[in-house]
Parts: structure tokens; C-alpha cells; sequence
């Protein structure tokens, strides 16, 4: 996906009266995007995908998160919420950045990946299940399983 790519489509603008190409749109507050712009542009292609894509969390509490009624209410709730998700996202990367720095050959203690879970405030108990896709095992555990 380009940050252009929907640039030549077309909608009528409830606050101008007339069509504006989304170019318009994305660009109309001060060179930000229009505040409504997820609710105008809901149905014509994927608005919140793009929105996660090209703006950041600081960008999208900015211009678009604020209280609003009935259709607009829910769709900022909904990019409140791809905006947690994308910070849990960039959470997990970080954690997998730093169990990589403290595997040793594949291999992490079972006490630093704990220390991890809580460091990045991951559940402990999808730690082994991320461990499992990245291929690390667990060694000396505390319980004295293994
Ligand atoms: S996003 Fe803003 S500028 Fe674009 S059509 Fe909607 S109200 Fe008009």
C-alpha cells in the first residue's frame, strides 16, 4: 500500500457541499488529515489499515481520536483500537528484539524469560507459545522440570 495510492478517488464533502479527491482529504487540516476522514472514507477501501499504515499512534490521537456519536463514535473506537493494537505489536517486536539478544545459541533461561514477560508486560503464559515460533527452548527451569 502507498500513502498516494488513493489519492485520485473521489467523495462528496459534507462540510464543503461539493467532491474532493482524497488527496483533499488526507491533507485538509494545516497538511494533516481531516478529522473525519475515517468516517467518510469508511466502505471505499480498507481507511483504517491505512490509517495504522501511514500515521503514527501521536498523529492519530491528534487529529482523529475524540468523542463523537453514533457511526463516527464507533469508527474512532475502532481506531482506538487499531491503534493499541499497533502499540502492542511494536510491544512484542521489542520483546522478541530482546529475547533474541539474550538467547544464547537458542537457548534462554527460563528465569530471563520470565524477567522478560515482565520487563515488556507480556503474559507469561504465551511466553513459552512465542518462544515455540521463535525457535528458542527453555533451559534450567525454575520448577525444576527440565
Ligand atoms: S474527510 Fe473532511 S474534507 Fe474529506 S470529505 Fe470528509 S469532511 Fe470533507
Amino acid at each position: 500500500m502507498e500513502k498516494d495510492q488513493y489519492d485520485a478517488l473521489i467523495t462528496r464533502c459534507p462540510s464543503l457541499g461539493g467532491e474532493v479527491p482524497f488527496v483533499y482529504c488526507r491533507k485538509a487540516n494545516q497538511g494533516g488529515p481531516c478529522s473525519r476522514l475515517p468516517l467518510c472514507w469508511d466502505g471505499r477501501f480498507d481507511v483504517l489499515i491505512y490509517i495504522q499504515r501511514f500515521y503514527s499512534q501521536e498523529d492519530i490521537d491528534r487529529y482523529f481520536i475524540q468523542t463523537g456519536p453514533g457511526r463516527l463514535g464507533h469508527i474512532l473506537n475502532q481506531l482506538e483500537r487499531v491503534g493499541e493494537m499497533k502499540k502492542e505489536e511494536d510491544k512484542k517486536n521489542d520483546l522478541i528484539e530482546a529475547i533474541h539478544k539474550e538467547a544464547k545459541d537458542g537457548r534462554i533461561a527460563c528465569v530471563k524469560a520470565w524477567l522478560l514477560a515482565d520487563q515488556f508486560s507480556y503474559p507469561k503464559h504465551e511466553m513459552g507459545k512465542l518462544l515455540n515460533e521463535l525457535k528458542i527452548k527453555i533451559i534450567k527451569c525454575q520448577l525444576g522440570c527440565f
